[in-house]
């Protein structure tokens, strides 16, 4: 309900971290994947040599899983490619996906269960609707979209993963430091403003216009 916080109900939380995800104002905290903890890996990822990475978010069950078949199956895939493991995709903030490009990344991948295997039902397809909300606004701001990749790859795509990785290691290829260089001065730009826009609502909400049932963040997860 707009103005209150939300509220939590643990025992019937799956932990997928949509819900932390998607608050517009940041209340709900993900136990264990928290902002800080995915953010600081974005920035240790793109810290050194940021040209040369691809920072890929893979879901605990599908993706992320789909490595581990691959590495089994003694398939090789991209150096390039550094993994974060989140539990769903749908935990994947548009924050994190932004800081990417911030930080330099040419090319960010969001990976995830195929619709019919996530094991959070639906959340799955909140990934798909904020992706291509970000698609969206990186046209607007002049970026070119194909910079974030979505696909959905399964426990059992170990072939699939590398392919798939060695698809966005092509596409690194064709991405030049001008145009991160640039993308990089935009996106601070419109992160600034979404800041200072953020910053005037909960000030708002805090000077009483809209009345808070509780106060601090809730837990998730
Ligand atoms: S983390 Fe829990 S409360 Fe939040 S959307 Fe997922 S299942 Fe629901």
């Amino acid at each position: 309900k707009k103005g209150l916080y939300p509220v939590v109900i643990q025992a019937a939380c799956a932990g997928c971290g949509t819900c932390s995800a998607e608050c517009p104002n940041d209340t709900i905290t993900m136990r264990h994947f928290t902002d800080l903890q995915i953010l600081g890996q974005v920035d240790a990822i793109l810290e050194e040599k940021p040209m040369e990475k691809v920072v890929a978010f893979a879901c605990n069950w599908c993706s992320y899983a789909g490595g581990d078949t691959c590495g089994t199956s003694r398939l090789q895939y991209p150096a390039s490619v550094r993994l974060i493991r989140t539990m769903c995709s749908g935990r994947v903030d548009e924050d994190f996906i932004w800081r990417a490009f911030e930080k330099g990344a040419p090319v960010v991948l969001v990976s995830g269960c195929h619709f019919s295997d996530c094991h959070y039902i639906s959340a799955v397809t909140w990934t798909q609707q904020r992706v291509e909300k970000i698609w969206t606004q990186m046209e607007k701001l002049g970026l070119r979209p194909e910079r974030l990749q979505l696909d959905w790859i399964s426990a059992a795509e170990g072939q699939k993963f590398a392919r798939v990785m060695r698809q966005m290691d092509e596409l690194l290829k064709q991405i030049g430091p001008a145009e991160v260089e640039e993308s990089r001065k935009i996106v601070a730009e419109f992160l600034r403003e979404k800041r200072e826009k953020k910053e005037k609502r909960l000030a708002k909400s805090a000077a009483g216009e809209t009345v808070g049932a509780a106060a601090g963040p809730k837990e998730g997860g």
